[in-house]
């Protein structure tokens, strides 16, 4: 999937007038993916080498930029964060980013490392650069190993406006955007494939986008229907619908991977 800094940025601007409670999680958004989009850009002129180590130079360029954009526009708990993460040590803030590449769990949440790296990851998988020095996960994303964000299905080309009979489904990976197909009925987390086993959540305000959980692993993800709404960006709409998050959460369910919006 393209990065989401066009087409997002588009999607926001027409949500913001309907999605009265997530107005202020997609003005944050729309924020960060002009940052994201300069900074991809960016990269462009870089000569990169793949693996994160080596190309810490370059990008610790930006890193006091990012700061700065999330001292301004984050929220408190956020702005507070960013001011003692800008007093760190370089080494500090260094390894900070190596950590989340390696896929280590960050105390306090991985906000920065994911929001930071998302162009990096993106524009190596835009180049199709092999990321070197990643681990993968199982069942992950097959470019860089990222967990799923969010799952949709999307009729192939030949058969649009034929509903989402025969439609395909797809996950996107939470860093670099990569997408790859998965069954309709499938956990994205467990891979359990018993339907009784993975109920659906819906409402009728929201008829594009349901919660696909499962019962064996009791984690869930969003799934955005495109066969229904083709104008849909699905990170964009998966960050537009907290309520969802709520009733899975409050059922007993935890996502595959919480959204920048920490939701
Ligand atoms: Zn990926
Ligand atoms: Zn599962």
């Amino acid at each position: 999937m393209e990065p989401p800094w066009e087409k997002g940025a588009e999607r926001i601007e027409h949500l913001l007038t309907e999605r009265g409670d997530a107005r202020e999680l997609l003005s944050f958004y729309q924020s960060l993916l002009v940052f994201q989009k300069s900074l991809f850009d960016s990269l462009e002129e870089a000569d990169l080498s793949a693996s994160l180590s080596q190309d810490l130079p370059v990008l610790m360029n930006y890193f006091d930029l990012f700061l700065g954009w999330a001292l301004e526009k984050g929220t408190t708990l956020l702005s507070s964060q960013a001011r003692e993460t800008s007093q760190w040590e370089k080494g500090r803030q260094e390894n900070l980013l190596l950590s989340y590449w390696k896929g280590e769990e960050i105390p306090g949440g991985n906000f920065f490392p994911k929001a930071f790296l998302q162009p990096y990851a993106a524009f190596l998988a835009s180049h199709e650069q092999a990321i070197r020095e990643r681990n993968g996960q199982d069942r992950a994303c097959p470019f860089c190993g990222g967990a799923p964000q969010v799952s949709y299905l999307q009729s192939p080309p030949s058969s649009v406006g034929a509903g989402s009979e025969g439609a395909g489904r797809y996950l996107v990976c939470s860093l670099c955007f990569t997408e790859w197909p998965i069954n309709r009925i499938c956990c994205a987390h467990c891979q359990e494939a018993d339907p009784y086993k993975l109920p659906f959540y819906q409402t009728e305000q929201l008829p594009t986008i349901r919660v696909e959980a499962c019962d064996t692993c009791k984690y869930y993800i969003k799934g955005v229907d495109l066969t229904k709404d083709g104008r849909a960006v699905p990170l964009v709409d998966e960050i537009a619908t907290p309520a969802l998050d709520l009733w899975a959460q409050e059922n007993g369910y935890t996502k595959v991977e919480l959204n920048l919006a920490g939701i």
